[in-house]
């Protein structure tokens, strides 16, 4: 696409002066672009929903209290622990049954209940919902998001815990969760789990891969 015809927004900025540390904001500024009004509507949806209050405190205790000491997983037990669950839904890739078996390990050692729903369960058949024959070639059944979702509302789990659920598939995941959900791992078939390890190269090995 032609740079003028480019919509500019927070992504083709480098001044950052949304993060409280430069006056400095773009022509562009999202930020800046925002109505009095619409700020104070989204500000009150944090301070009038118990439950968006309660998260956000939370996590911001959890990023603050623990900024660069604690892994994912740490933190991801210390959120749980100050939203105050007791049962933790694992939906996990059935590819990463061994990971999400360690991670159920570790929450229980803390405390937590734990219920873990793999992608393959129900064992639907692809070609019952229409998905083209050739996607047999990676297995004969569906990844069931939505009945992970259904089966872990089933068991009142208090959060629930994404563990490498395909691309899009954890989207029907997240939509259809009774609950709040975080993700612990994101699938990448290719790069160990790390999919920023793309974007980091996407400038040096991978650039004729990724750019067209
Ligand atoms: S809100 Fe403004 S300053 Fe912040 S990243 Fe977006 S464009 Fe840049």
């Amino acid at each position: 696409m032609d740079d003028k015809n480019i919509c500019r927004s927070c992504i083709d900025c480098a001044a950052r002066s949304c993060d409280g540390k430069s006056e400095r904001h773009p022509d562009f500024c999202v930020s800046q672009g925002t109505e009095p009004d619409f700020r104070e509507e989204i500000k009150s949806r944090y301070t009038d929903d118990p439950e968006n209050s309660r998260i956000m405190k939370a996590s911001a205790e959890i990023e603050n209290d623990y900024y660069c000491r604690l892994t994912r997983v740490e933190e991801t037990i210390e959120w749980a622990k100050k939203l105050g669950a007791k049962k933790i839904g694992i939906a996990t890739c059935v590819g990463l049954l061994s990971e999400s078996r360690m991670l159920a390990k570790i929450l229980r050692s803390h405390g937590f209940e734990v219920y873990g729903v793999s992608c393959k369960v129900g064992e639907i058949p692809k070609t019952d919902i229409g998905i083209d024959k050739r996607c047999l070639a990676v297995g004969t059944n569906i990844c069931d998001p939505i009945m992970q979702a259904e089966l872990l509302e089933k068991e009142h789990t208090d959060i629930n815990i994404v563990m490498g659920l395909c691309v899009g598939h954890d989207s029907l995941f997240y939509k259809y969760s009774h609950t709040i959900t975080t993700t612990l791992v994101v699938k990448d078939r290719v790069l160990g789990n790390n999919p920023a390890a793309a974007l980091y190269t996407a400038e040096s090995y991978y650039k004729s891969k990724l750019f067209k």
